[in-house]
């Protein structure tokens, strides 16, 4: 097996509520209010080889974002180490802690929120790779135009701002914006989710073209299984900064070994009809800043036992190429 693109080894971020004024002043008279932490990434392991798309879900609060955040270089992990084809971020020179940034790019959900509205569409889209050197002040025009061409805008309006583009046509212009510094990877937070179903499929397919195109791998973040069934080779399941389980898209689907990605199934209104004899999750997701001891699934698992109450389930490999992090896995039957 080659080496992943991509590896996370034991990453975890954790933030801290510092104590207000009121609280220290309190703190004084004895109230002893401490300092709260979240684990909003708790040691997780991934590897992604190079033209892979893995599909990360969960609900909101799993910590996928923040995952995502990290892997892009947009935040630092609290702990853990991430390598990029086989050498640790850590141990890169400041050069090639700059290559890897522009190797991976970030597209976010909210395509408006992400576009500067007073810059014109040519400078959004031609400003970085002029200022990284990739390319010539004088080469810019042509270059967006190409740019804009390859993800399905007309070139016509470079000119124009982002609030005179629909929001399929600004996710596009960040898409563009993204590819601009010739990415390697890109990792895709809920890319699709603000858009409207028809356009969504839209953009989805522009991801698979450009994925053909220019050989892209993909971290793709969605709550959605539907997007990421469509789009992904492998789908890895979080919950509460944990991932639960990780399997090929088609074997996740058809046979989910989770007791939470069972209860992710039976909820996903648009998967077909043979999906639907999973029990629906009960209750709500647990706040991070206390999550349940041991499995942290285990208030809303129907298969709850007494140990999981105490003892985390490790993640274990249950078959070639799937892992899961349960512990009916260790008894005869699942
Ligand atoms: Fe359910 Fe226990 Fe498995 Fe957690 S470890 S998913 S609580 S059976």
């Amino acid at each position: 097996m080659t080496a992943p693109m991509i590896e996370l080894r034991q990453i975890s971020k954790r933030f801290v509520w510092r104590l207000d004024l009121a609280s220290r002043l309190a703190n004084l008279l004895g109230a002893g209010i401490r300092e709260r932490a979240v684990h909003a990434v708790n040691h997780v392991d991934l590897g992604i080889a190079e033209g892979e798309v893995v599909g990360l879900v969960g609900e909101s609060g799993c910590g996928k974002s923040t995952l995502g955040r990290i892997v892009a270089g947009i935040m630092d992990a609290s702990e853990g180490e991430i390598r990029f084809r086989g050498k640790a971020l850590s141990a890169m020179t400041e050069e090639e802690r700059r290559d890897y940034k522009l190797a991976v790019q970030m597209i976010f959900q909210d395509p408006y929120a992400s576009l500067n509205p007073r810059m014109r569409v040519e400078d959004i889209i031609g400003e970085a790779p002029v200022a990284h050197g990739l390319i010539r002040r004088s080469e810019m025009g042509e270059y967006v135009e190409k740019l804009m061409q390859q993800v399905g805008l007309d070139p016509r309006y470079r000119r124009r701002y982002p609030h005179q583009f629909s929001g399929g046509q600004r996710q596009r212009i960040g898409v563009a914006r993204a590819l601009a510094v010739q990415p390697r990877f890109i990792v895709c937070d809920e890319a699709v989710a603000a858009l409207d179903v028809s356009i969504q499929a839209q953009v989805l397919n522009l991801f698979m073209d450009l994925r053909e195109q220019l050989g892209l791998t993909y971290l793709f973040i969605s709550h959605n299984l539907a997007v990421v069934e469509h789009i992904s080779d492998r789908v890895v399941i979080m919950y509460l900064g944990r991932v639960v389980e990780s399997a090929p898209t088609e074997e996740l689907f058809a046979a989910p070994n989770h007791p939470y990605t069972k209860a992710l199934l039976a909820e996903a209104p648009k998967l077909v009809a043979e999906r639907r004899d999973y029990t629906p999750i009960k209750g709500e997701i647990p706040s991070p800043l206390d999550p349940p001891t041991g499995c942290h699934f285990h208030p809303r698992c129907p298969f709850a036992m007494a140990r999981c109450k105490t003892e985390a389930p490790p993640l274990r490999e249950i078959a070639p190429g799937r892992m899961s992090a349960c512990h009916l896995n260790e008894m005869a039957t699942v």
